[in-house]
Protein backbone atom coordinates (compact mmCIF):
# COMPACT_ATOMS: atom_id res chain seq x y z
CA UNK A 1 0.00 0.00 0.00
CA UNK A 2 1.32 2.89 -0.59
CA UNK A 3 1.78 6.17 1.71
CA UNK A 4 -0.98 8.11 -0.40
CA UNK A 5 -3.50 5.21 0.45
CA UNK A 6 -2.74 4.60 3.91
CA UNK A 7 -3.02 8.55 4.75
CA UNK A 8 -6.67 8.38 2.95
CA UNK A 9 -10.12 7.20 4.26
CA UNK A 10 -10.42 3.23 4.05
CA UNK A 11 -14.14 2.67 5.24
CA UNK A 12 -17.15 3.60 3.40
CA UNK A 13 -19.43 6.15 5.19
CA UNK A 14 -22.82 4.50 3.65
CA UNK A 15 -21.95 0.73 4.51
CA UNK A 16 -19.62 0.81 7.63
CA UNK A 17 -20.54 4.60 9.21
CA UNK A 18 -19.32 3.52 12.48
CA UNK A 19 -15.62 2.61 11.42
CA UNK A 20 -15.65 5.62 8.73
CA UNK A 21 -16.74 7.81 11.48
CA UNK A 22 -13.91 7.12 14.03
CA UNK A 23 -11.81 6.89 10.97
CA UNK A 24 -11.98 10.79 9.81
CA UNK A 25 -11.99 11.53 13.72
CA UNK A 26 -8.57 10.40 13.59
CA UNK A 27 -6.82 11.12 10.32
CA UNK A 28 -8.24 13.93 9.84
CA UNK A 29 -6.63 14.79 13.05
CA UNK A 30 -8.88 15.83 15.22
CA UNK A 31 -8.57 13.21 18.14
CA UNK A 32 -6.71 10.19 20.10
CA UNK A 33 -8.72 8.14 22.05
CA UNK A 34 -7.23 8.05 25.33
CA UNK A 35 -4.97 5.57 27.34
CA UNK A 36 -5.58 1.82 27.94
CA UNK A 37 -8.09 1.75 31.31
CA UNK A 38 -9.74 5.10 30.28
CA UNK A 39 -12.27 4.04 27.41
CA UNK A 40 -14.93 7.00 26.54
CA UNK A 41 -12.23 9.95 26.95
CA UNK A 42 -10.67 11.86 24.07
CA UNK A 43 -7.62 13.88 23.61
CA UNK A 44 -8.83 16.42 21.55
CA UNK A 45 -6.02 17.92 19.30
CA UNK A 46 -5.97 21.35 17.72
CA UNK A 47 -7.29 20.92 14.60
CA UNK A 48 -10.82 19.95 16.68
CA UNK A 49 -10.17 22.18 19.60
CA UNK A 50 -10.00 24.72 17.11
CA UNK A 51 -13.33 23.86 15.60
CA UNK A 52 -14.71 24.02 19.75
CA UNK A 53 -13.14 27.59 19.94
CA UNK A 54 -15.36 29.00 16.67
CA UNK A 55 -18.83 27.23 18.34
CA UNK A 56 -17.54 28.97 21.56
CA UNK A 57 -17.00 32.25 20.15
CA UNK A 58 -20.18 32.33 18.16
CA UNK A 59 -22.57 31.06 21.14
CA UNK A 60 -20.24 33.37 23.87
CA UNK A 61 -20.93 36.41 21.78
CA UNK A 62 -24.86 35.69 21.37
CA UNK A 63 -25.20 35.06 25.56
CA UNK A 64 -23.41 37.89 25.86
CA UNK A 65 -25.57 40.26 23.88
CA UNK A 66 -28.55 38.92 25.67
CA UNK A 67 -27.17 39.19 29.57
CA UNK A 68 -25.33 36.17 30.24
CA UNK A 69 -22.09 36.52 32.39
CA UNK A 70 -19.16 33.65 32.68
CA UNK A 71 -18.47 32.60 35.94
CA UNK A 72 -16.83 29.43 37.19
CA UNK A 73 -17.72 26.90 40.00
CA UNK A 74 -15.44 24.36 41.27
CA UNK A 75 -15.45 21.04 39.53
CA UNK A 76 -16.49 18.85 42.62
CA UNK A 77 -19.35 19.26 44.43
CA UNK A 78 -20.20 17.72 47.76
CA UNK A 79 -22.34 14.69 48.45
CA UNK A 80 -24.47 16.45 50.72
CA UNK A 81 -25.34 19.43 47.82
CA UNK A 82 -25.84 16.83 45.22
CA UNK A 83 -28.50 15.15 47.50
CA UNK A 84 -30.67 18.34 48.40
CA UNK A 85 -32.09 17.93 44.68
CA UNK A 86 -33.52 14.02 44.64
CA UNK A 87 -34.21 13.44 40.84
CA UNK A 88 -30.32 14.73 40.47
CA UNK A 89 -29.01 11.57 42.22
CA UNK A 90 -31.36 9.83 41.32
CA UNK A 91 -30.77 10.83 37.69
CA UNK A 92 -27.13 10.84 38.16
CA UNK A 93 -26.21 8.10 40.16
CA UNK A 94 -25.09 5.48 38.35
CA UNK A 95 -22.88 8.11 36.15
CA UNK A 96 -21.35 9.66 38.79
CA UNK A 97 -17.37 9.86 39.63
CA UNK A 98 -16.69 10.49 43.17
CA UNK A 99 -13.38 11.25 45.16
CA UNK A 100 -12.89 9.37 48.27
CA UNK A 101 -9.27 10.05 48.76
CA UNK A 102 -6.52 13.09 49.18
CA UNK A 103 -3.53 11.25 49.10
CA UNK A 104 -4.01 8.41 51.73
CA UNK A 105 -6.34 10.82 53.23
CA UNK A 106 -10.16 9.07 53.18
CA UNK A 107 -11.83 12.57 53.04
CA UNK A 108 -14.56 13.23 55.69
CA UNK A 109 -17.25 13.78 52.58
CA UNK A 110 -17.38 12.61 49.59
CA UNK A 111 -16.74 14.69 46.39
CA UNK A 112 -18.88 14.14 43.38
CA UNK A 113 -17.03 15.11 39.91
CA UNK A 114 -19.63 17.25 38.51
CA UNK A 115 -22.03 15.39 35.99
CA UNK A 116 -23.96 18.88 35.98
CA UNK A 117 -23.50 21.45 38.39
CA UNK A 118 -26.81 22.92 39.37
CA UNK A 119 -26.34 21.08 42.81
CA UNK A 120 -23.35 23.63 43.69
CA UNK A 121 -24.36 26.96 41.17
CA UNK A 122 -27.99 27.03 43.17
CA UNK A 123 -26.77 27.41 46.46
CA UNK A 124 -24.65 30.71 45.14
CA UNK A 125 -27.54 31.78 43.14
CA UNK A 126 -29.35 31.48 46.54
CA UNK A 127 -26.33 34.29 48.19
CA UNK A 128 -26.63 36.43 45.57
CA UNK A 129 -30.51 37.01 44.94
CA UNK A 130 -32.33 38.96 47.92
CA UNK A 131 -34.56 40.77 45.87
CA UNK A 132 -36.98 41.46 42.75
CA UNK A 133 -34.11 43.80 41.60
CA UNK A 134 -31.72 41.11 41.62
CA UNK A 135 -33.60 39.28 39.02
CA UNK A 136 -32.88 37.78 35.95
CA UNK A 137 -29.49 36.25 37.39
CA UNK A 138 -28.05 34.77 34.53
CA UNK A 139 -24.25 32.78 34.36
CA UNK A 140 -22.71 30.67 32.40
CA UNK A 141 -19.75 28.40 32.58
CA UNK A 142 -17.59 27.04 30.13
CA UNK A 143 -16.20 23.45 31.25
CA UNK A 144 -15.65 19.76 31.36
CA UNK A 145 -18.26 17.70 33.37
CA UNK A 146 -18.07 13.68 33.92
CA UNK A 147 -20.16 11.21 33.27
CA UNK A 148 -19.85 7.67 33.56
CA UNK A 149 -21.51 6.86 30.30
CA UNK A 150 -22.93 2.87 30.35
CA UNK A 151 -24.01 3.17 26.80
CA UNK A 152 -20.92 2.72 24.00
CA UNK A 153 -19.18 6.17 23.55
CA UNK A 154 -18.12 7.51 20.46
CA UNK A 155 -15.59 10.74 20.41
CA UNK A 156 -17.35 13.72 20.70
CA UNK A 157 -20.62 12.49 20.27
CA UNK A 158 -20.91 10.76 23.69
CA UNK A 159 -17.74 10.76 25.86
CA UNK A 160 -17.26 9.96 29.97
CA UNK A 161 -15.66 13.76 30.30
CA UNK A 162 -17.04 16.42 27.73
CA UNK A 163 -16.35 19.94 27.19
CA UNK A 164 -19.61 22.20 27.30
CA UNK A 165 -21.09 25.51 28.43
CA UNK A 166 -23.68 25.53 30.96
CA UNK A 167 -26.20 28.35 31.85
CA UNK A 168 -27.90 28.64 34.66
CA UNK A 169 -30.91 31.44 35.35
CA UNK A 170 -33.10 32.81 38.14
CA UNK A 171 -36.19 34.34 37.32
CA UNK A 172 -39.03 35.82 39.07
CA UNK A 173 -41.82 34.39 37.63
CA UNK A 174 -42.66 30.87 35.23
CA UNK A 175 -43.68 32.67 32.36
CA UNK A 176 -39.85 34.62 32.13
CA UNK A 177 -38.26 31.30 33.03
CA UNK A 178 -39.76 29.88 29.89
CA UNK A 179 -38.80 32.63 27.65
CA UNK A 180 -36.12 32.32 29.11
CA UNK A 181 -35.79 28.14 27.91
CA UNK A 182 -36.77 29.43 24.39
CA UNK A 183 -34.52 31.97 23.77
CA UNK A 184 -31.62 29.58 24.31
CA UNK A 185 -32.68 27.06 22.20
CA UNK A 186 -33.55 29.42 19.55
CA UNK A 187 -29.49 30.00 19.91
CA UNK A 188 -29.11 26.97 19.76
CA UNK A 189 -30.86 26.31 17.02
CA UNK A 190 -28.78 29.40 15.27
CA UNK A 191 -25.47 27.34 15.81
CA UNK A 192 -26.07 24.42 13.81
CA UNK A 193 -28.54 26.48 11.22
CA UNK A 194 -25.91 29.51 10.85
CA UNK A 195 -22.68 28.10 11.68
CA UNK A 196 -22.52 24.45 11.26
CA UNK A 197 -24.53 24.41 8.32
CA UNK A 198 -27.25 21.70 9.54
CA UNK A 199 -31.23 22.13 9.88
CA UNK A 200 -32.55 20.86 13.30
CA UNK A 201 -35.98 20.35 14.78
CA UNK A 202 -36.98 22.01 18.03
CA UNK A 203 -38.91 19.91 20.36
CA UNK A 204 -39.67 18.95 23.55
CA UNK A 205 -38.47 15.69 25.45
CA UNK A 206 -41.01 13.06 27.00
CA UNK A 207 -42.16 13.20 30.48
CA UNK A 208 -39.98 10.32 31.10
CA UNK A 209 -37.38 11.60 29.50
CA UNK A 210 -36.80 14.61 31.13
CA UNK A 211 -33.59 16.05 32.86
CA UNK A 212 -33.57 15.07 36.68
CA UNK A 213 -35.95 17.66 38.07
CA UNK A 214 -36.80 19.73 35.24
CA UNK A 215 -40.66 21.06 34.53
CA UNK A 216 -39.87 20.64 30.79
CA UNK A 217 -36.64 20.12 28.64
CA UNK A 218 -36.67 21.51 25.11
CA UNK A 219 -34.29 20.05 22.59
CA UNK A 220 -32.65 20.45 19.84
CA UNK A 221 -32.40 17.06 17.41
CA UNK A 222 -30.46 16.88 13.97
CA UNK A 223 -30.71 14.13 11.74
CA UNK A 224 -27.75 12.10 10.53
CA UNK A 225 -27.03 10.87 7.43
CA UNK A 226 -27.11 7.15 8.84
CA UNK A 227 -31.04 7.80 9.56
CA UNK A 228 -30.02 8.31 13.83
CA UNK A 229 -31.50 11.39 15.34
CA UNK A 230 -28.79 13.39 18.06
CA UNK A 231 -29.80 15.36 20.27
CA UNK A 232 -27.94 18.25 19.74
CA UNK A 233 -28.61 20.32 22.68
CA UNK A 234 -31.00 21.17 25.69
CA UNK A 235 -32.77 23.86 27.26
CA UNK A 236 -34.38 23.05 30.51
CA UNK A 237 -37.18 24.76 31.79
CA UNK A 238 -36.38 23.69 35.80
CA UNK A 239 -39.46 25.29 37.47
CA UNK A 240 -39.02 25.66 41.10
CA UNK A 241 -37.41 22.19 42.23
CA UNK A 242 -33.79 23.78 42.17
CA UNK A 243 -35.20 26.68 43.68
CA UNK A 244 -36.94 25.34 46.80
CA UNK A 245 -34.17 22.70 47.13
CA UNK A 246 -31.52 25.24 47.32
CA UNK A 247 -33.27 28.22 49.09
CA UNK A 248 -33.32 31.03 45.76
CA UNK A 249 -36.09 33.30 46.76
CA UNK A 250 -36.42 37.08 46.68
CA UNK A 251 -38.62 39.80 47.90
CA UNK A 252 -41.35 40.65 45.51
CA UNK A 253 -42.34 44.56 45.08
CA UNK A 254 -44.97 43.76 48.01
CA UNK A 255 -42.01 42.90 50.70
CA UNK A 256 -42.98 39.59 50.13
CA UNK A 257 -40.79 36.15 49.82
CA UNK A 258 -41.19 34.51 46.84
CA UNK A 259 -39.99 31.49 45.34
CA UNK A 260 -37.50 32.17 41.94
CA UNK A 261 -38.08 29.91 38.86
CA UNK A 262 -34.70 28.94 37.14
CA UNK A 263 -33.55 27.17 33.89
CA UNK A 264 -29.93 25.59 33.00
CA UNK A 265 -29.37 24.72 29.59
CA UNK A 266 -26.47 23.02 27.50
CA UNK A 267 -24.44 22.30 24.49
CA UNK A 268 -21.64 19.93 24.42
CA UNK A 269 -18.39 19.09 21.78
CA UNK A 270 -21.30 16.65 20.71
CA UNK A 271 -22.20 19.22 17.86
CA UNK A 272 -18.75 18.68 16.68
CA UNK A 273 -20.07 15.06 16.26
CA UNK A 274 -22.58 15.95 14.86
CA UNK A 275 -20.99 18.21 12.50
CA UNK A 276 -18.88 15.93 11.10
CA UNK A 277 -20.50 12.66 10.59
CA UNK A 278 -23.16 15.40 8.62
CA UNK A 279 -21.25 16.49 6.13
CA UNK A 280 -18.03 14.66 5.73
CA UNK A 281 -17.14 12.06 2.92
CA UNK A 282 -15.27 9.04 2.54
CA UNK A 283 -12.21 11.48 1.26
CA UNK A 284 -12.68 12.90 5.03
CA UNK A 285 -13.67 15.79 7.05
CA UNK A 286 -15.74 17.99 4.87
CA UNK A 287 -16.22 21.92 6.87
CA UNK A 288 -17.81 24.94 6.38
CA UNK A 289 -15.82 28.46 5.91
CA UNK A 290 -17.25 29.40 9.51
CA UNK A 291 -15.55 26.99 11.76
CA UNK A 292 -12.80 25.97 9.26
CA UNK A 293 -9.67 26.09 10.65
CA UNK A 294 -7.85 27.35 6.92
CA UNK A 295 -10.77 27.94 4.75
CA UNK A 296 -8.35 28.21 2.02
CA UNK A 297 -5.53 26.37 1.07
CA UNK A 298 -3.61 27.55 -2.18
CA UNK A 299 -2.01 24.80 -4.16
CA UNK A 300 0.44 25.97 -6.64
CA UNK A 301 1.48 23.84 -9.69
CA UNK A 302 4.55 24.58 -11.17
CA UNK A 303 7.42 22.80 -13.31
CA UNK A 304 11.51 23.69 -13.02
CA UNK A 305 10.56 27.02 -15.43
CA UNK A 306 7.71 28.09 -14.11
CA UNK A 307 8.12 28.12 -10.27
CA UNK A 308 9.63 31.08 -9.48
CA UNK A 309 6.20 33.21 -11.32
CA UNK A 310 4.03 30.78 -10.16
CA UNK A 311 5.09 31.12 -6.69
CA UNK A 312 4.97 35.01 -6.69
CA UNK A 313 1.48 35.01 -8.28
CA UNK A 314 0.42 32.55 -5.12
CA UNK A 315 2.24 34.77 -2.65
CA UNK A 316 0.63 37.59 -3.59
CA UNK A 317 -3.09 36.18 -3.62
CA UNK A 318 -2.06 34.59 0.08
CA UNK A 319 -1.37 37.72 1.43
CA UNK A 320 -4.44 39.26 -0.05
CA UNK A 321 -6.33 37.20 1.34
CA UNK A 322 -4.34 37.30 4.42
CA UNK A 323 -5.35 41.03 4.71
CA UNK A 324 -8.52 40.82 4.13
CA UNK A 325 -8.85 38.41 7.21
CA UNK A 326 -9.52 35.19 5.32
CA UNK A 327 -7.98 32.02 7.07
CA UNK A 328 -5.44 30.94 4.07
CA UNK A 329 -2.72 28.62 3.75
CA UNK A 330 -0.44 28.32 0.91
CA UNK A 331 1.21 24.94 0.47
CA UNK A 332 4.20 25.18 -1.12
CA UNK A 333 5.90 22.16 0.12
CA UNK A 334 8.54 21.13 -2.67
CA UNK A 335 8.81 17.51 -1.62
CA UNK A 336 5.04 16.84 -2.49
CA UNK A 337 3.38 16.34 -5.15
CA UNK A 338 -0.02 18.49 -6.07
CA UNK A 339 -1.99 15.23 -6.03
CA UNK A 340 -0.79 14.55 -2.32
CA UNK A 341 -1.74 17.93 -1.15
CA UNK A 342 -5.06 17.56 -2.69
CA UNK A 343 -5.71 14.71 -1.50
CA UNK A 344 -4.12 15.98 2.43
CA UNK A 345 -6.52 18.98 1.92
CA UNK A 346 -9.72 17.38 1.85
CA UNK A 347 -8.76 14.85 4.08
CA UNK A 348 -8.63 17.98 6.53
CA UNK A 349 -11.99 19.23 5.37
CA UNK A 350 -10.65 22.70 3.73
CA UNK A 351 -13.73 23.88 2.41
CA UNK A 352 -11.96 25.46 -0.84
CA UNK A 353 -9.12 25.18 -2.90
CA UNK A 354 -7.00 27.82 -5.06
CA UNK A 355 -4.96 25.67 -8.02
CA UNK A 356 -2.38 28.29 -9.73
CA UNK A 357 -0.28 27.23 -12.44
CA UNK A 358 1.43 28.94 -15.16
CA UNK A 359 -1.95 29.13 -16.77
CA UNK A 360 -3.54 30.84 -13.99
CA UNK A 361 -0.86 33.48 -13.68
CA UNK A 362 -0.88 34.56 -18.15
CA UNK A 363 -4.80 34.90 -17.66
CA UNK A 364 -4.75 36.66 -14.34
CA UNK A 365 -7.66 33.93 -13.11
CA UNK A 366 -7.85 31.58 -10.13
CA UNK A 367 -9.06 27.85 -10.40
CA UNK A 368 -11.28 27.70 -7.37
CA UNK A 369 -12.29 24.30 -6.49
CA UNK A 370 -15.21 23.13 -3.59
CA UNK A 371 -14.47 20.81 -1.14
CA UNK A 372 -17.98 18.88 -0.63
CA UNK A 373 -18.60 18.09 -4.87
CA UNK A 374 -15.28 19.19 -6.74
CA UNK A 375 -16.96 21.67 -8.79
CA UNK A 376 -13.94 23.99 -9.77
CA UNK A 377 -13.97 27.29 -12.00
CA UNK A 378 -12.02 30.00 -13.06
CA UNK A 379 -12.70 33.61 -11.16
CA UNK A 380 -10.49 36.58 -12.49
CA UNK A 381 -7.80 37.58 -9.49
CA UNK A 382 -9.24 40.47 -9.67
CA UNK A 383 -11.07 41.20 -6.15
CA UNK A 384 -10.50 37.76 -5.03
CA UNK A 385 -10.89 38.42 -1.50
CA UNK A 386 -14.74 39.10 -2.88
CA UNK A 387 -15.19 36.76 -4.69
CA UNK A 388 -13.63 34.05 -2.09
CA UNK A 389 -16.42 35.28 0.28
CA UNK A 390 -18.80 34.20 -2.64
CA UNK A 391 -17.27 31.04 -3.22
CA UNK A 392 -17.83 30.81 0.53
CA UNK A 393 -21.11 31.06 0.80
CA UNK A 394 -21.77 28.91 -2.19
CA UNK A 395 -20.50 26.03 -0.18
CA UNK A 396 -21.76 26.87 2.66
CA UNK A 397 -25.59 26.73 0.92
CA UNK A 398 -24.72 23.32 -0.89
CA UNK A 399 -24.05 21.75 2.38
CA UNK A 400 -26.82 22.84 4.33
CA UNK A 401 -29.05 21.80 1.37
CA UNK A 402 -27.70 18.53 1.60
CA UNK A 403 -28.51 18.23 5.21
CA UNK A 404 -31.81 19.49 4.32
CA UNK A 405 -32.58 17.11 1.91
CA UNK A 406 -31.68 14.44 4.26
CA UNK A 407 -34.28 15.72 7.13
CA UNK A 408 -37.32 16.33 4.40
CA UNK A 409 -37.12 12.92 3.02
CA UNK A 410 -36.83 11.29 6.52
CA UNK A 411 -40.08 12.89 8.59
CA UNK A 412 -42.66 10.26 8.05
CA UNK A 413 -45.87 9.26 9.37
CA UNK A 414 -47.03 6.29 11.12
CA UNK A 415 -50.33 4.63 12.77
CA UNK A 416 -49.26 1.53 14.30
CA UNK A 417 -47.10 -0.20 15.42
CA UNK A 418 -46.28 -2.04 12.86
CA UNK A 419 -46.36 1.12 10.65
CA UNK A 420 -43.46 2.37 13.19
CA UNK A 421 -41.29 -0.77 13.17
CA UNK A 422 -41.51 -1.45 9.58
CA UNK A 423 -41.23 2.03 8.32
CA UNK A 424 -38.01 3.24 11.04
CA UNK A 425 -36.42 -0.44 10.26
CA UNK A 426 -36.66 0.67 6.63
CA UNK A 427 -35.83 3.67 6.32
CA UNK A 428 -34.21 5.38 9.76
CA UNK A 429 -35.27 8.99 10.32
CA UNK A 430 -38.20 10.05 11.76
CA UNK A 431 -41.49 8.76 12.42
CA UNK A 432 -44.13 10.54 13.75
CA UNK A 433 -47.22 8.85 15.03
CA UNK A 434 -50.07 10.02 17.57
CA UNK A 435 -49.14 8.52 21.39
CA UNK A 436 -50.79 8.45 24.36
CA UNK A 437 -47.75 9.98 26.45
CA UNK A 438 -47.16 6.58 28.27
CA UNK A 439 -43.71 5.24 28.70
CA UNK A 440 -44.94 2.06 28.53
CA UNK A 441 -45.69 2.15 24.76
CA UNK A 442 -42.71 3.99 24.01
CA UNK A 443 -40.70 0.94 25.48
CA UNK A 444 -42.25 -1.56 23.31
CA UNK A 445 -41.02 0.01 20.15
CA UNK A 446 -37.26 0.20 21.91
CA UNK A 447 -37.28 -3.11 22.85
CA UNK A 448 -37.90 -4.47 19.38
CA UNK A 449 -36.29 -1.94 17.34
CA UNK A 450 -34.18 0.08 19.35
CA UNK A 451 -35.77 3.56 18.76
CA UNK A 452 -37.21 5.69 21.34
CA UNK A 453 -39.26 8.97 21.30
CA UNK A 454 -36.58 11.74 20.79
CA UNK A 455 -39.24 14.47 20.98
CA UNK A 456 -42.40 15.55 20.75
CA UNK A 457 -43.54 19.00 19.39
CA UNK A 458 -43.53 21.97 21.53
CA UNK A 459 -47.05 23.29 22.37
CA UNK A 460 -46.90 26.74 20.20
CA UNK A 461 -45.68 24.59 16.75
CA UNK A 462 -47.90 21.87 15.05
CA UNK A 463 -49.25 20.15 18.69
CA UNK A 464 -52.82 19.30 17.57
CA UNK A 465 -51.67 17.22 14.61
CA UNK A 466 -53.36 13.89 16.49
CA UNK A 467 -56.10 15.56 18.41
CA UNK A 468 -58.95 13.02 18.42
CA UNK A 469 -56.57 10.34 17.42
CA UNK A 470 -55.81 6.84 18.97
CA UNK A 471 -52.05 6.00 20.27
CA UNK A 472 -50.78 4.07 17.64
CA UNK A 473 -49.55 1.22 19.93
CA UNK A 474 -52.17 0.94 22.32
CA UNK A 475 -55.02 2.31 21.09
CA UNK A 476 -56.04 4.83 24.04
CA UNK A 477 -56.73 8.20 23.39
CA UNK A 478 -53.90 10.10 22.03
CA UNK A 479 -52.08 13.07 23.83
CA UNK A 480 -49.17 13.77 21.94
CA UNK A 481 -47.43 13.43 18.67
CA UNK A 482 -44.20 11.44 19.46
CA UNK A 483 -41.30 11.66 17.35
CA UNK A 484 -39.73 8.16 17.06
CA UNK A 485 -36.02 7.77 15.81
CA UNK A 486 -33.04 5.76 16.51
CA UNK A 487 -30.51 7.71 18.31
CA UNK A 488 -26.82 8.50 19.17
P1 LIG B 1 -27.94 17.69 29.70
O1 LIG B 1 -27.41 18.52 30.78
O2 LIG B 1 -28.01 16.24 30.09
O3 LIG B 1 -29.23 18.17 29.11
O4 LIG B 1 -26.87 17.74 28.53
C1 LIG B 1 -26.72 18.84 27.68
C2 LIG B 1 -26.26 18.38 26.32
O5 LIG B 1 -24.97 17.82 26.42
C3 LIG B 1 -27.11 17.27 25.73
O6 LIG B 1 -28.22 17.79 25.06
C4 LIG B 1 -26.17 16.58 24.79
O7 LIG B 1 -26.21 17.20 23.52
C5 LIG B 1 -24.82 16.80 25.44
N1 LIG B 1 -24.32 15.57 26.10
C6 LIG B 1 -24.93 14.83 27.07
N2 LIG B 1 -24.17 13.79 27.42
C7 LIG B 1 -23.06 13.83 26.64
C8 LIG B 1 -21.87 13.02 26.52
N3 LIG B 1 -21.69 11.94 27.29
N4 LIG B 1 -20.94 13.39 25.62
C9 LIG B 1 -21.11 14.49 24.85
N5 LIG B 1 -22.19 15.28 24.92
C10 LIG B 1 -23.14 14.98 25.79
Amino acid sequence: MSDEQELGITESKQYNTGEWYAEVVQKAGLANYGPEGMSGFIITRPRAYALWERVQGFLDAKFKDTGVQNAYFPVFIPESYLEREKDIVEGFDPEVAWVTHAGQQELEERLAVRPTSESIIAPYMAQWVRSHRDLPLRVNQWSSVVRWEATETKPFFRTKEFLWQEGHTAHATDDDAWTETMLRLDQYESVYEDLLAMPVLRGAKPEHDKFPGAKTTTTVEALMPDGKSVQSATSHHLGTSFAEAFDITYTDEGEDAQVAHTTSWGLSWRALGALIMTHSDDQGLVLPHTVAPEQVVVVPIWQADTQEKVLDYAEEITEELESAGVRVHLDDRDERNPGFKFNEWELKGVPVRFEIGPNEVDDDVVTVVHRPDGESREVDRENIAETVQEQFDEVYAKLYAAAEENLEENVREADSRADILGTIGQHGGYVKAPWCGDEACETEIKDQIAAEIVMVPLDDEDAEIHGGETCAICDDDAEETAYFAKSY
